[in-house]
């Protein structure tokens, strides 16, 4: 089986979005504009309130889905669909954003550590203007598999090669969305659908990328690290214990026309949404 090694490495931009909501976008920037079918990944981690306490107010999405992955603390999301809960630390929100929907996602604290992802992962056109639709699940629903070292893999999206399966469902892009942990040295080996794009993030300590012909791929914390092709990656901790998220999908070669909140296949699909928006028909 051919493994995959690291064929670009970066670090994102800091930025802020929602209201002064300080965050590094790591998928979604210059550095990289798109990584099919990921629009865009950030990353938000502080314990000053001052930098996520003005969350995310009201706004709309429309043609693809939103993914909150929360590592710490709690935010509260709203829609005008009457659908509202807390996500945990642990837990994940999927929603398909589809022919649009209005919502604010804040923090439900007024201090400490709140760290979490949001990746936004595009539909396919046939998908964009479906209803809109969660898949949630707690901590506790989250599939947890553990590795022979002291690792663990947990399985928010797709199936180890030991058969752990992640509760998300979405047959457009065929996810793959983990979050392993791994000792010291520990190694993990997970198979990867040929042509499905693929990147790792690392959010503590460090790892190498075993491949045929590279051997070893350093990849240091908060970097995010694309993989090449091939049916199968095989990552080992390095000098310490680490933690990366690895995903990957099927990507959908179809143009993309994006408008902040937006993204369609063509431009007059855009204006449509924010004439849609502005006439209040989310
Ligand atoms: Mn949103």
């Amino acid at each position: 089986m051919k493994n995959r090694t690291v064929i670009k490495t970066l670090s994102g931009i800091n930025t802020a979005d929602g209201d002064g909501v300080k965050l590094t976008r790591i998928i979604g920037s210059h550095e990289l504009n798109m990584l099919d079918p990921f629009l865009l990944l950030d990353c938000f981690e502080s314990d000053d309130a001052q930098d996520y306490i003005g969350g995310f107010p009201e706004h709309p999405h429309r043609g693809f889905e939103t993914v909150t992955y929360l590592l710490n603390g709690k935010m509260r999301h709203k829609d005008n669909a009457g659908h509202e809960g807390v996500i945990e630390s642990g837990g994940v929100q999927w929603m398909t954003a589809g022919r649009g929907i209005l919502h604010s996602e804040m923090p439900e604290q007024e201090g400490g550590l709140l760290q979490g992802f949001q990746l936004w992962v595009n539909l396919p056109r046939s998908e964009k203007m479906s209803k809109p639709r969660y898949q949630e699940y707690l901590p506790e629903s989250i599939a947890i598999e553990d590795l022979a070292h002291g690792g663990t893999v947990k399985v928010i999206s797709g199936k180890t090669d030991k058969g752990t399966v992640g509760p998300v469902i979405n047959d457009f892009v065929s996810p793959t969305y983990m979050d392993i942990s791994l000792s010291d040295n520990e190694a993990f080996s997970q198979r990867l659908s040929l042509g499905h794009n693929a990147f790792i993030y690392v959010l503590q300590g460090s790892v190498n990328i075993i491949s045929d012909q590279d051997g070893k791929s350093p990849l240091p914390s908060k970097h995010l690290g694309i993989l090449s092709d091939g049916e199968q990656v095989t990552i080992e901790s390095a000098e310490q214990d680490s933690r990366f998220l690895l995903i990957a999908g099927k990507p959908l070669n179809e143009p993309v026309a994006r408008g902040g909140p937006f993204v369609m296949n063509t431009e007059a699909e855009i204006r449509q949404a924010f004439a849609d928006y502005q006439r209040g028909l989310f």
